[in-house]
């Protein structure tokens, strides 16, 4: 991603900066640690681009690493979706990706070493039990009655879990840290727990498996990251992560965890979990949905790589939580395609023109300008002849002063080709228009303006006989309410969009062929396109983007 221009600074570059001055760090390691529990979603591009964008702008690395301990959730088909999308933003990984569960090995002797320290012992209480003692934060906790468990005595019971002679929630390892601490974390968390399952990388060679706030910090210290960031949540738990790695014998300088603001947006919900019940009960057609927040959903909608990374500075990095709003993101999806996309005329609602005084047996082409902000992407030929399709509602009967489209007796320009003039309304028993009578002015053949004079609207159109026919799945928002899930009287299912989705058929241009999935195509007045990834039907299918301009402000 060498065209990217710098990342802009944030208060985790002026760290870094300050950490580099003093002398701290050789240099800057970064790591994109996603659970394999769930495709990404656009919070996610915000920590891709700050973690890649960072190891960038330093000259560094960042590596990217699953964080595979809870064997219960995860799964392969999450490893490569979410491998494929980090790559399609635009970003390599140093080397090849890392998991967590490669380090159970070094984690569990890590443990061992804590017990031996007398810094961890082996606890039977139960789960309930666990919180009733662990307390509330304004007044310390009930130490466990295991707390002064001999070290000797711990080391043998967390072997023998370790071992498979323990039932699941029986035994846990906990830190010995701080019963008292008005930080709930630092009294005596969990370190290691027993379960009896199935990993999707170790198979069953484990039953006792790490907590997250054990694992974490560990991985970081054996990757040599030098600046973990991750989200504000995790911010109470920095105390227990510097605990864990400064009572281990591990080389310096530690990693140090630094806490952003995760990214929020609205008309969208992005809790995995939400997005997991979304596609398990078939409110969608499954993670790369259009209509999802998933990076891979975005894609097939076709939104650039480049527009989400763009959003995602614009964004910023701060130490707040805030809401983004989906208009911001939608703007650099056009600020991009405006840029890249090739224009072609599709009449998504078609309506016949019958242009009388064109020979029927006659055709002819007219060249189109491909992409007025792109020259060199020239031009192509447009075929044209007898009878047309125009939109629907680009006709009206006893139209108003202001309606700059066709009526009878007025004259408009199709784009690329012609000035017609529209003479009869033929309309069917019910009044309903079945199809216009125009003639045109052979003078203004391809868009010329005979005599000066003129003709205030542009229309697009298709020639009939020319025309393809085009699934058109036009996608809209996948929630009504701005914060779906904010709601504490109803579920986020109920402010699901009826209209998020809308399919028809179309007639467009025969050059739209030559269009491959991603590929961006404006449809001129109408909006973005792309063709959809994967369509088994004869006919092509192209998924909307997003929408010329900005239909929700008014709502
Ligand atoms: P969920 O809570 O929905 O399961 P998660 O945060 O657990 O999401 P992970 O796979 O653990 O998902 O996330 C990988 C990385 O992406 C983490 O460092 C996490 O902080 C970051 N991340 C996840 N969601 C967001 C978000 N909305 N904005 C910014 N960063 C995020
Ligand atoms: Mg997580």
């Amino acid at each position: 991603m060498n065209d990217s221009p710098e990342t802009p600074s944030n208060f985790i570059h002026e760290k870094i900066d300050a950490d580099l001055a003093a002398g701290r760090y050789p240099g800057v390691t970064t790591r994109f640690p996603p659970e394999p529990n769930g495709y990404l979603h656009i919070g996610h591009a915000k920590s891709i681009c700050l973690n890649f964008g960072t190891a960038q702008k330093y000259n560094g690395s960042c590596n990217l690493r699953f964080d595979d301990t809870n064997p219960v959730k995860e799964d392969q088909e999450y490893v490569d979706s979410i491998a494929a999308d980090v790559k399609w933003l635009g970003f390599n990984w140093e080397g090849e990706p890392k998991f967590a569960s490669d380090y159970f090995d070094r984690m569990y002797a890590c443990a061992e070493e804590l017990i031996r320290k007398d810094l961890a012992y082996v606890c039977t209480l139960t789960p309930e039990e666990f919180k009733d003692y662990r307390g509330v934060p304004t007044r310390p906790g009930t130490p466990s009655p295991h707390r002064d468990r001999p070290v000797d005595e711990s080391l043998d019971l967390f072997h023998k879990m370790r071992n498979g002679e323990f039932e699941d929630g029986t035994y846990v390892l906990r830190g010995k840290i701080d019963m008292a601490s008005p930080n709930l974390h630092m009294r005596d968390p969990v370190f290691y727990r027993i379960r009896h399952a199935e990993h999707h990388r170790t198979g069953d060679k484990w039953c006792v498996y790490p907590s997250y706030d054990f694992a974490h910090c560990l991985e970081d210290a054996f990757e040599r990251i030098s600046h973990s960031l991750c989200t504000l949540e995790f911010e109470v738990h920095r105390p227990l992560y510097d605990w864990i790695l400064e009572n281990l014998d591990l080389p310096s300088p530690l990693p140090e965890q630094t806490e952003f603001a995760r990214l929020n947006l609205t008309y969208t919900v992005m809790s995995k979990r939400k997005l997991l019940a979304l596609v398990e009960e078939n409110l969608v057609s499954g993670w790369d949905d259009p209509r999802m927040p998933t990076l891979s959903g975005m894609r097939r909608r076709g939104y650039p790589a480049a527009a989400i990374r763009t959003f995602c500075e614009k964004v910023g990095i701060t130490k707040y939580n805030s809401l983004s709003d989906m208009a911001l993101l939608e703007f650099s999806l056009r600020e991009e395609l405006n840029k890249t996309a090739q224009r072609r005329m599709a009449v998504l609602d078609p309506l016949k023109v019958v242009i009388t005084n064109y020979p029927e047996d006659e055709e002819e082409t007219f060249a189109a300008v491909n992409n007025p902000e792109d020259p060199k992407t020239g031009t192509r030929q447009v075929p044209f002849s007898r009878e047309i399709y125009i939109e629907r509602a680009d006709f009206m009967e006893q139209a108003p002063k202001k309606f700059f489209r066709l009526s009878e007796g007025r004259e408009v320009r199709l784009r690329a080709a012609c000035y017609i003039t529209c003479h009869d309304v033929i309309k069917d028993g019910d009044g309903v228009i079945q199809e216009l009578h125009c003639t045109w002015d052979p003078a203004s053949r391809g868009g010329g303006t005979p005599d000066g004079r003129k003709v205030k609207g542009t229309l697009h159109w298709v020639s009939a006989r020319h025309a393809v026919d085009a699934e058109i799945r036009n996608y809209d928002r996948l929630f009504t309410d701005p914060e779906p899930d904010s709601h504490e009287e109803k579920d986020f299912r109920d402010f699901l969009n009826p209209d998020s989705r809308e399919v028809f058929v179309a007639k467009c241009e025969p050059s739209l062929s030559e269009f491959a999935p991603g590929d961006p195509v404006q449809f001129e007045r109408i909006g973005y396109y792309t063709p959809d990834l994967d369509h088994t039907s004869e006919t092509p299918v192209f998924n909307r983007t997003v929408t010329l301009r900005d239909s929700w402000k008014k709502s």
